[in-house]
């Protein structure tokens, strides 16, 4: 993940909470607030609703209340009219026997008039109501608003409806005493209206008169209404509330307004030009209800007149109660009240805006903290794992070096090499140009290494290295092969002769010592070189035939260089069969023995024969023992097959010359490593014991070089088999540096002069000095010498003249079977004799 999209994540973890918080904080808030203004609305809706109908139903039930108790003392009108002339009577007639009492030995006119005066100005119901005397045969004793019908029967009075008023009367009086009675009378004053009215009679017995009273129900109703009207104009209730009555005609009987009471205003308009008393009229007419308009009075305090009122309609007395709500009051009740809801409201949503911005305070400190936290956690991770991986990065590098380098020299190491070639290769096949492989080899490293140890040999390997490396052109590459190997990859180069220059640049560095913990070391190398695109196109073939001529240089000889060609090619698949044939060339039997007599050159006579090793193999033929010796030291075999040369000639040897006085010597040729291998003489005597040759028939030949390389080692080994017994012979003496010093040193019995200087004796007077000082210094030791490659009889007069005392060579015989050589002897004997 890039630093950018890190640095996003990072504000994201940081500010993506309070972010989430703050939205959801602001939804919360508004969904709050939008549920509160439904709710509020609902609430002053309702409260708005409930109020009107609240007040409707009060009004309503305060004019219900009110018809309910007019109705209820109008029912009473009767029952309290019938009371009051029944009491009104039943005084009358208890005045009246009193006065009966207390005179009643006085006549009765004069206790009628007694009576009479008593009760004649007897006034009630506002001065309506007076007593009246009956006899019971009908005529009036007294009427104190009808004088004129005192003394006189009026038995046969009728009412406004036929009935016999006094008739009727008198009978109730004489059967029940006590009692009511109803009639129809017109009014004094109104002759054209009857009126219902009640009358009450009591017996007063001593005169059988009856006294009664009566009254117009009407009136009585008027004295209630009055009382009604008077204290219905008295009601008030809330602010400005009052009750109306108004009969039928729009006039209003009770109202706070004095001054519109009695006047008949159905025609009356308010100010939306309603005619609103008739309206109220017709609506309590038409069973009650409500009515709304403009009022033309306006309590105090109330400024408009619209007004609400519920009428009912009281149809006995022609009454139209009502009574009013003045909406202006009620909207101005309910702004107040919806105000102060909507004050409690906001408190309220201040309230929750408070509490909610203090939770999202707390929770976006938190979540800024959390997210801090986890952003310096986040960090510090980070960090880590960036140094993590650079470390990683450093190790990965380090180990990608160390698999692409030598730790020792710190040169490239083979797999940089081959790819560095492979993309040099590539290079150079567009430019035309040629590689130069040049694998390097140190010659005889191995002994810098025994020599100094291996820590020098080491410090020498770097500094070689290191010299190496300022050979290096722009596009050149050395890296360590392994051990003492070192390949160069010189590019660009134009032909052969620049890559032979690059060449002799890596000898001049040998050409100087090398100075290595105080220790002067000579080196030196030798070098195989293989050209792109001549000799191949890969980088791995490339480096296998600069190696193959590195090989073959060495071969050859070392401290060379040597470019690659067919020819080294072909001879290194021959060294390549050589060593795959001779590996089974024992098992299959093909290595045979062949022995080269040794003559006396004074008699003529045999004296021993040379066992010399024949390789007979089907793929390549006859195989020189040279190359077969070689290569068996080169790949280890040496050790089987100069077994083998033992065993098979020592038992060939004893078969055919048996110990004893015809018994003859048998040389056997030891290679260096042989010699040096730790149980060479232990076999050797085992193998010669075991077949019971005389010891001192034995000679082991060794070469001069041998001596040159380990002469510490081999002189102790030398000593040993001359304590063995066996004769040691210095083969190919002349050829090598061998100083006249050994001979002395070393328990030498026998020393062989080289073919090459028995070759040139007779042409060539340096080999004839050369002959003859052998011979002599031989002589002086006291040694054998042995002539070899002895090739005609001139060779052998001249040797015998030089007082050689061996000699061998085809002129005598080339090497043969042992069974030839049985009839070699027998021909010599017969020669000789
Ligand atoms: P060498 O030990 O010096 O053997 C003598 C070589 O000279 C033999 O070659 C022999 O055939 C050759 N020779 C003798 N007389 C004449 C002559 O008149 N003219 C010419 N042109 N050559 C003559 P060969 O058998 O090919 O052996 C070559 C070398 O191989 C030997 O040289 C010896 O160093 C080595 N060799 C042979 N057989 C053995 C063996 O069994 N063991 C070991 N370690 N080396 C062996
Ligand atoms: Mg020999
Ligand atoms: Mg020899």
């Amino acid at each position: 993940m890039s630093i950018t999209s890190d640095q996003k994540l990072l504000r994201l973890i940081k500010y993506l909470p309070i972010t989430i918080i703050g939205l959801f904080v602001v939804v919360l808030v508004v969904i709050v607030l939008s549920a509160n203004r439904t709710a509020l609305k609902e609430d002053i809706a309702a409260l708005h609703k409930n109020f009107y109908q609240n007040q409707r139903e009060d009004i309503q039930h305060r004019i219900t209340n009110v018809v309910e108790q007019i109705e209820f003392e109008k029912e009473n009108t009767e029952k309290i009219l019938k009371q009051d002339i029944k009491s009104r009577v039943d005084e009358a007639i208890s005045i009246a026997n009193n006065i009966y009492a207390q005179n009643q030995h006085l006549d009765e006119t004069v206790i009628t008039e007694m009576i009479t005066d008593a009760l004649r100005n007897v006034r009630f119901n506002q001065g309506r109501g007076y007593f009246f005397i009956y006899k019971l045969d009908g005529t009036n004793v007294m009427h104190p608003i009808l004088p004129h019908v005192e003394g006189k029967s009026l038995w046969d009075l009728q009412d406004a409806r036929g009935a016999y008023v006094i008739r009727d009367t008198s009978k109730l009086a004489r059967t029940k005493i006590k009692a009511f009675h109803r009639w129809w009378w017109v009014k004094p004053g109104a002759t054209d209206q009857e009126f219902d009215k009640i009358g009450y009679v009591s017996l007063f017995k001593p005169f059988n008169w009856f006294i009664g009273t009566g009254e117009y129900v009407v009136d009585v109703e008027n004295d209630i209404q009055s009382r009604l009207l008077e204290r219905l104009s008295d009601y008030s209730y809330g602010e400005g509330g009052y009750i109306f009555v108004m009969n039928s005609k729009g006039a209003l009987l009770s109202h706070p307004n004095k001054s519109l009471i009695g006047v008949e205003r159905l025609d009356a308009q308010d100010g939306a030009g309603a005619y609103y008393v008739k309206n109220i009229v017709d609506k309590a007419l038409s069973g009650g209800g409500f009515v709304q308009y403009q009022s033309s009075f306006t309590p105090v305090g109330t400024l408009t007149p619209d007004k609400l009122s519920y009428v009912s309609h009281l149809p006995g007395w022609d009454w139209i109660i009502g009574t009013g709500i003045y909406t202006e009051n009620i909207d101005r009740f309910l702004a107040e009240r919806e105000e102060s809801i909507q004050q409690k409201n906001s408190e309220e949503i201040l309230k929750i805006i408070f509490f909610s911005l203090v939770v999202s305070l707390v929770l976006a400190a938190l979540s800024l903290f959390i997210g801090n936290a986890v952003g310096h956690r986040f960090l510090r991770l980070q960090r880590q794992i960036k140094h993590d991986f650079h470390e990683l990065e450093e190790t990965k590098n380090k180990l990608q070096y160390l698999a692409l380098h030598d730790s020792l020299t710190e040169l490239p190491n083979r797999l940089f090499l081959i790819e560095f070639i492979r993309k040099q290769i590539k290079k150079s096949e567009q430019s035309n140009q040629h590689l130069a492989i040049m694998f390097v080899d140190l010659d005889d490293f191995k002994k810098v290494n025994d020599a100094f140890g291996h820590a020098t040999g080491d410090q020498l390997l770097a500094k070689i290295g290191a010299k190496f490396e300022t050979l290096l052109g722009h596009d050149d590459i050395v890296a360590r092969f392994g051990g003492d190997e070192f390949v160069f990859c010189f590019s660009n180069l134009s032909n052969a002769r620049e890559a032979e220059h690059k060449g002799s640049e890596i000898y001049k560095i040998f050409q100087e010592e090398f100075m290595i913990s105080g220790k002067i070391i000579s080196s030196s190398c030798s070098v195989g070189v293989s050209i792109y695109p001549q000799d191949a196109s890969e980088a791995e073939e490339l480096i296998s035939k600069a190696d193959t001529a590195l090989y073959t240089s060495k071969a050859r000889k070392k401290g060379h260089i040597l470019f690659y060609d067919e020819s080294i090619n072909q001879q290194v698949q021959y060294e390549l069969s050589l060593e795959k044939e001779l590996r089974s060339a024992l098992k299959r039997d093909e290595l045979y023995m062949l022995y080269q007599p040794q003559i006396d050159l004074n008699n003529g006579q045999l004296e021993g024969v040379e066992a010399l090793i024949r390789w007979k193999n089907p793929t390549l033929g006859h195989v020189s023992p040279v190359e077969l010796i070689r290569k068996a030291e080169e790949i280890g075999l040496i050790h089987e097959i100069g077994q083998f040369v033992i065993e098979r000639s020592c038992q060939q040897i004893i078969d055919h010359y048996p110990n004893g006085q015809d018994s003859i010597a048998l040389s056997i040729n030891v290679s260096p490593s042989q010699l040096v291998a730790k149980n060479f003489i232990h076999n050797l005597v085992t193998v010669v014991d075991k077949y019971a040759i005389d010891r001192e028939r034995i000679t082991v030949e060794i070469t001069e070089n041998v001596l040159i390389n380990d002469l510490e080692v081999v002189t102790p080994i030398l000593k040993q088999l001359r304590e063995c017994q066996f004769a040691i012979s210095l083969d190919d003496f002349g050829t090598g540096f061998s100083s006249l010093s050994y001979l002395c040193n070393l328990p030498i019995t026998e020393i062989k002069i080289d073919r090459s200087f028995v070759d040139k004796l007779l042409v060539s007077k340096q080999s004839d000095a050369l002959v003859k000082a052998i011979i002599a210094i031989g002589d002086s030791h006291s040694l054998k010498v042995v002539a070899e490659g002895i090739e005609s009889l001139d060779q052998y007069k001249k040797l015998n003249q030089y007082q050689c005392n061996l000699g061998q060579g085809y002129y005598f015989s080339k090497p043969i079977p042992i069974d030839e050589l049985v009839n070699f002897r027998n021909d010599r004997t017969l020669e000789s004799s």
